[in-house]
C-alpha cells in the first residue's frame, strides 16, 4: 500500500537536493510581437552539495543566469526541450545552505491556453476589437512563462511584478502591493489607445506549488463583496462585471460554508473569481485568482438559462474547495491528481446539493463542455468508462507530462467523486468531516498522498480506511452484485467485476460498503468484503433494495423473482432510487447481461411522472439507440416508439411556463424539446419554427431556458437561408451564451452542404479557440454525420490542432471517431494514429477503438432485438 507523503521519495524529474523557497519574478509582456521579457532571482535552499542546478523550463530563452552574485557563461546553461529541462552547470560546488539564483530569459505568448496567452474578444456595448492576457498552468505549463522546480512538492512563495498599460487591471494571486508608472510603453495593440505603462508589484503569495500562478491583465471591470477578511472580486472584460452578480452572491455563502467545514479559514486576503472570454474552456483553481471561461461565470437574467445558472454554482463550488483542496493541501505528485479533483468534485456537488436541494445534484446531468466527453449523470459517465478495458485506478503511475495531462479525465474526477460520496455516507457525515478537518489541519501549506487522507479518517471513524479503499483507488473498475433469492428464504450475494466489451477480464474483489433495505423498511448496511454474503429476514413476497438512493458506486443485478417484487414496488420508489434501477437495467443491456426489454420494460411500467433526473435518464438512452440507428431500417420504427415515451411527459408540462410549476420542469421542457426535435417529430418541429420567427421579431418572446433546444432544432431542419440567419446573429452578439446557442444550433444541420460550412468556421476567428475546435466535435455528434467531419479535420488537422490546450492535445483527433459505430473506422483510426500521433495518443486512440468496437457490437444487437420489443410495447 501507499505510504504517507515524504518529499524524498516523491516521484518526479527534478533532484531534490536543491529546494526553490521564494521567487522574485517580473515580466514585461509585448503584444506586438507575442514575446514576453523576464528576469527572477530565486532563494535557494541546497541540502546537500551539488555542481548543477535542474530545473524546468520550456521555450523560453535564457540570456543570462547567476548564482549567488556571479555570472554563469552562457555554455554552463544547456536546455532540454524534449525534457522540458534547464540545467545550470557550476564552476565550483554549491555548499549545504541558502543561495540565490538570478535569470533573465524572454518567452512566447501562445495564442492557445498554454502558459502566458492572449484572447482576441469584442468589446460589450461597443463591440471594439480588443486583446487581453492570460495564464494557464496546470498541469506543467508555468515553466513555460518563468523557469521554476514546475513539480507540486516544490512548494514556494511567488512575487510576481508585471509592466502593463497604465488602463488595464492586472490580477494574480495576491493582492497588488504597490504601482509605479513607468516612461517605456510595453506594447500598443493597434486598436487600443495606451497612453502610457505601469509596474504593478503583487504581493508574495504563501507556500504554493508552482502551478497555481495566475496572470491575467485587460482592460477589465469587477465588482466586489466581503466575507468577514476576505475581500471577493467578480471580474470580466468591461461591460460585463455586472452579469457577475450571481457568482459574487453565490461566492459568499460557498465560502462561509467551506469555511465552516475545513474548520481551517480561507488563507488569503482576497479571493477573485476571474471571467476570460477564451484561451480555455474550463476553469482552474488558481489559489486567489481563480479563472473561469466567461460562459460558466457571468449569468444574464435576461437571456441566460436555468441550466447556465446551476452550472455556475456547482464550478464554483467545485474550484472554491481546490482552495483547501488542492491549494492550502496539495497532492504530491500528478498520480493522486484524483485527492484533488476527485474530492473537489464531491464537496462542490455536497455544498451545491445543501444549498440548492431543488436541483437533484446528485441526479442532474452533467453536461461537458467538450461534446465528445460522455454525458449522463456524473457517477453513471465515469461507470460507463470504467468497465471497459481501457480503464484505469483512480491512482495511475504518472511519469511524463504527457501523463499528467492525461490524468484529467472521468475516472479522476468522476469516479474519485462517487467513490467519496459512497464512504462518507458509510462512515457518516460527521465523522467523515472530522477526518477532513484532522487532514486539513495536520497538512496546511504541504503535499500529501492519498494515504494521509485514509489516515486522518480512519483516526476520525476507528474503521480501516485504506483497507476499504485500496479495491477503489489502487485497481480498475468496479463490481457488480448478484442478488438470488434461495429456498432456504436467504438472498445469497455474489460480487464479481462488472465488465462491457472486455473479455478475460482479469477477476477482482472489492470491500463494499452495501445499503439495502426491504422497500419502505428501516435501511441497513453491510460491508462485503468476501466474494459471497447472505442476508436474512427477508421477506420472500417483499421486494428488496440494494444501493439506496444510488449512492454507491456499484451494480447490482436482480434474479427474476427480485425483479418482479421491485417492478411492483416501482410507485413506492423515490426517484433516486427509480433512477438507480434504470442506470442498472440499461448497464445490463450493455454489458450483455440483459435483454434490450429489460430496460424498456421498467420504462414502460413507471408511473407517470415530471421528475427531471428520471426523465432525462430515458432521453439519454433513447439519444444514444437513435444515434447508433442512423441509417438503419430500424430507425424509424424505434424513433415511433420513442415518441410515445416521451410524449405524455411533454402534453403535460406544454410549451408555456406555469406557474407554480416544480423547480425543474423548466429544464425537463427544454431538454424534450430537443429530444423530441431529434427523434423528428412534426409538431415539435412546427413549434420550433414558429417561436423562432416570433422571436426573430420580438427577443424577449422566447424564455432563456427555451433558446438553446429551439435553435437547436429549427438548426437541425434548417434549410441555407435559415444557416445564413443563425450564423449571422452568431457573428452579431457578443453574449457567450447567446453566440453559444447558436453556433451550437449550426452544427446540428443534417444538409451535407451546410454541414460543410458550419465545419470551416472552425478554421475563422469568429469563436475563441478553445470553442472553435469543439464545433467540428459538435458536427461529428450532431449532424449525423462523423464522416463529413473527420474528412474536414483530417485536412485541416495542423490549423486545428494550433488551436488545441495542453490538455486536449493527445484526445482531438480520436475523439473525432467517437461517433462512429462502423467497425472498420477503428482500423482506420489505428492507422492514422501511427503515422501521426505522438505516442502520448496511445491510450486516448485505445479507448476510442474500444468505444467503437463496442458501437458496432452493440448496434447489431439492438436491431436484432428492437423489432420484438416494439412490436410488444409499442403503443
Ligand atoms: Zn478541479
Amino acid at each position: 500500500m501507499e505510504k504517507p507523503f515524504n518529499f524524498n521519495e516523491t516521484p518526479g524529474k527534478l533532484p531534490k537536493e536543491v529546494v526553490p523557497t521564494e521567487y522574485a519574478i517580473r515580466i514585461v509582456p509585448n503584444l506586438d510581437n507575442f514575446t514576453f521579457a523576464g528576469s527572477e532571482s530565486v532563494k535557494l535552499n541546497v541540502r546537500s552539495p551539488v555542481h548543477q542546478l535542474v530545473l524546468n523550463g520550456l521555450e523560453l530563452k535564457i540570456e543570462a543566469a547567476s548564482v549567488d552574485g556571479k555570472e554563469l557563461p552562457l555554455s554552463a546553461i544547456k536546455t532540454d526541450n524534449e525534457n522540458e529541462l534547464l540545467t545550470l552547470t557550476l564552476s565550483s560546488e554549491l555548499a549545504v545552505g541558502d543561495h540565490a539564483l538570478a535569470l533573465r530569459f524572454t518567452g512566447k505568448i501562445n495564442q492557445q491556453g498554454q502558459g502566458l496567452f492572449y484572447m482576441r474578444y469584442q468589446e460589450q456595448g461597443s463591440g471594439a476589437r480588443k486583446v487581453m492576457l492570460g495564464t494557464q498552468f496546470e498541469a506543467t505549463d508555468a515553466r513555460r512563462f518563468f523557469p521554476c522546480w514546475d513539480e507540486p512538492a516544490f512548494r514556494s512563495r511567488f512575487q510576481l511584478t508585471v509592466v502593463v498599460p497604465e488602463n488595464w487591471l492586472a490580477v494574480s494571486n495576491m493582492p497588488i502591493e504597490s504601482e509605479r508608472v513607468v516612461r517605456r510603453v510595453p506594447f500598443a495593440p493597434p486598436s487600443q489607445k495606451i497612453t502610457g505603462g505601469k509596474e504593478v508589484r503583487f504581493a508574495s503569495t504563501p507556500p504554493m506549488s508552482s502551478y497555481l500562478n495566475v496572470f491575467v491583465a485587460g482592460e477589465l471591470d469587477f465588482i466586489e463583496s466581503r466575507v468577514g477578511p476576505t475581500q471577493i472580486r467578480v471580474i470580466a472584460t468591461k461591460g460585463k462585471a455586472e452579469l457577475g452578480r450571481y457568482a459574487l452572491e453565490a461566492s459568499a455563502e460557498i465560502l462561509k460554508y467551506y469555511n465552516d467545514y475545513f474548520g481551517v479559514p480561507y488563507p488569503l486576503p482576497k479571493l477573485d473569481q476571474i471571467a476570460i472570454p477564451g484561451g480555455f474552456g474550463g476553469a482552474m483553481e488558481n489559489w486567489g485568482g481563480i479563472t473561469y471561461y466567461e460562459s460558466r461565470l457571468l449569468f444574464d437574467p435576461k437571456s441566460s438559462s436555468g441550466e447556465t445558472k446551476q452550472n455556475i454554482y456547482e464550478v464554483l463550488a467545485h474550484e472554491m474547495a481546490h482552495m483547501w483542496f488542492g491549494d492550502l493541501v496539495t497532492m504530491a505528485w500528478w498520480d493522486n491528481l484524483w485527492l484533488n479533483e476527485g474530492f473537489a468534485s464531491w464537496m462542490g456537488s455536497k455544498c451545491t446539493a445543501h444549498f440548492n436541494p431543488q436541483w437533484e445534484v446528485w441526479l442532474a446531468r452533467d453536461l461537458p463542455r467538450d461534446p465528445t466527453r460522455r454525458s449522463g449523470i456524473a457517477k453513471e459517465a465515469a461507470m460507463e468508462g470504467d468497465a471497459r478495458s481501457t480503464t484505469h485506478p483512480i491512482q495511475q503511475r504518472v511519469a511524463t507530462e504527457a501523463e499528467a495531462n492525461s490524468a484529467f479525465d472521468d475516472i479522476t474526477y468522476k469516479k474519485g467523486q462517487s467513490f467519496l460520496r459512497m464512504l462518507e455516507s458509510f462512515l457518516g457525515e460527521d465523522v467523515f468531516r472530522d477526518g477532513i478537518r484532522r487532514y486539513i489541519a495536520a497538512h496546511k501549506y504541504s503535499n500529501t498522498t492519498t494515504a494521509d487522507l485514509w489516515n486522518a479518517l480512519s483516526d476520525a471513524s476507528n474503521k480501516s480506511v485504506g483497507e476499504i479503499a485500496a479495491g477503489w483507488t489502487e485497481q480498475p473498475g468496479f463490481p457488480v452484485v448478484t442478488v438470488k433469492r434461495e429456498a432456504d428464504g436467504k438472498v445469497r450475494l455474489t460480487q464479481e467485476r462488472f465488465t462491457v466489451n472486455f473479455k478475460n477480464a482479469p477477476p477482482l474483489l472489492w470491500q463494499i460498503p452495501l445499503t439495502y433495505s426491504v422497500v419502505g423498511e428501516t435501511p441497513a448496511t453491510l460491508l462485503m468484503t468476501d466474494k459471497m454474503a447472505a442476508l436474512e429476514n427477508i421477506p420472500a413476497d417483499r421486494a428488496l433494495k440494494l444501493n439506496l438512493n444510488g449512492a454507491g458506486n456499484y451494480r447490482v443485478e436482480y434474479d427474476d423473482r427480485s425483479w418482479e417484487l421491485l417492478l411492483k414496488a416501482l410507485p413506492k420508489l423515490g426517484v433516486e432510487d427509480r433512477v438507480n434501477l434504470m442506470s442498472d437495467a440499461w448497464a445490463l443491456v450493455q454489458a450483455g447481461r440483459a435483454p434490450v426489454s429489460l430496460y424498456f420494460r421498467l420504462v414502460e411500467m413507471l408511473p407517470a411522472s415530471t421528475d427531471l433526473a428520471e426523465r432525462e435518464q430515458i432521453i439519454n438512452v433513447l439519444d444514444f439507440v437513435n444515434g447508433l440507428l442512423v441509417g438503419s431500417t430500424e430507425r424509424e420504427r424505434f424513433q415511433r416508439y420513442a415518441l410515445s415515451l416521451l410524449r405524455p411527459t411533454f402534453a403535460t408540462l406544454g410549451w408555456e411556463p406555469k406557474p407554480n410549476e416544480p423547480p425543474n420542469a423548466g429544464r425537463l421542457r427544454a431538454s424534450l424539446i430537443s429530444a423530441l426535435g431529434r427523434l423528428n417529430d412534426p409538431e415539435v418541429l412546427a413549434g420550433c419554427r414558429e417561436r423562432f420567427e416570433k422571436y426573430l421579431a420580438h427577443r424577449a418572446s422566447l424564455s432563456p431556458d427555451l433558446r438553446a433546444p429551439v435553435l437547436a432544432v429549427v438548426g437541425r431542419y434548417a434549410d441555407e437561408k435559415t444557416w445564413n440567419k443563425l450564423h449571422e446573429l452568431g457573428l452579431k452578439t457578443t453574449s457567450i451564451e447567446d453566440k453559444q446557442n447558436y453556433y451550437d444550433a449550426l452544427a446540428c444541420a443534417t444538409d451535407p452542404k451546410l454541414v460543410k460550412k458550419t465545419l470551416a468556421i472552425a478554421l475563422t476567428e469568429e469563436l475563441p479557440t478553445s470553442r472553435a475546435i469543439f464545433l467540428v466535435s459538435r458536427v461529428a455528434r450532431d449532424s449525423g454525420h462523423p464522416d463529413i467531419a473527420w474528412e474536414f479535420a483530417n485536412v485541416n488537422m495542423k490549423a486545428l490542432l494550433a488551436k488545441v490546450d495542453a490538455a486536449g492535445a493527445n484526445r482531438y483527433a480520436p475523439s473525432l471517431f467517437t461517433f462512429f459505430s462502423d467497425g472498420s473506422r477503428a482500423n482506420e483510426l489505428k492507422n492514422y494514429a501511427e503515422k501521426n500521433l505522438a505516442p502520448a495518443s496511445a491510450h486516448e486512440v485505445a479507448k476510442v477503438v474500444d468505444e467503437i468496437q463496442f458501437r458496432a457490437e452493440f448496434r447489431d444487437r439492438l436491431v436484432s432485438q428492437l423489432p420484438a420489443l416494439i412490436h410488444s410495447g409499442g403503443k
